[in-house]
């Protein structure tokens, strides 16, 4: 059958079937150690190099500028700034949970201080004329944390 051009098309829903398996990997050492700063210190630890200073979070092992082994671990805190945002008003399936996300939900960068990289997380207000780029904003831990980036419930700003 000949497409005709504009014509609509019919949008199709596919499911490759359920399968639940427990599955596990390494995350390495420096993500490991990254993961225990959330779990343990509620903290946001980056990575400096010790060629250009650079300081890199989440931290890596080697600088992508210099390709020099980093070992210099960097307390952060658990403050930065807002560096980009967008607020997400269409629902798309959260792979941790196999569930639509709620919307609307702030996808942020924050820049946080004394690091020269920005780790991506989301922001506790969906109104995005309460948003401004460079905003103060801080993180908030869950109670109980399991060494995962959702350790960080969600920033706030403040
Ligand atoms: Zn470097």
């Amino acid at each position: 059958m000949e497409e005709k051009p504009n014509q609509a098309t019919e949008l199709l829903e596919l499911s490759s079937g359920k399968a639940e398996h427990v599955y596990y990997w390494h995350c390495g050492y420096y993500t490991s150690r990254f993961l225990l700063g959330l779990r343990d210190q509620t903290t946001i630890l980056g990575v400096r190099c010790s060629a250009c200073g650079r300081v890199y979070v989440p931290p890596r092992e080697v600088c992508g500028r210099c390709f020099k082994t980093m070992n210099e671990w960097v307390d952060l805190g658990t403050e930065g700034t807002i560096y980009a945002f967008t607020v997400v008003k269409l629902p798309y399936v959260d792979p941790n949970t196999g569930l639509p996300i709620k919307v609307p939900r702030t996808d942020i960068y924050v820049q946080f201080d004394g690091a020269d990289t920005r780790l991506m997380h989301w922001l506790d207000e969906g109104d995005e004329t309460k948003i401004k780029v460079g905003a103060r904003v801080k993180a908030v831990f869950k109670k109980e944390r399991r060494g995962t980036i959702h350790d960080i419930e969600y920033f706030t700003q403040v």
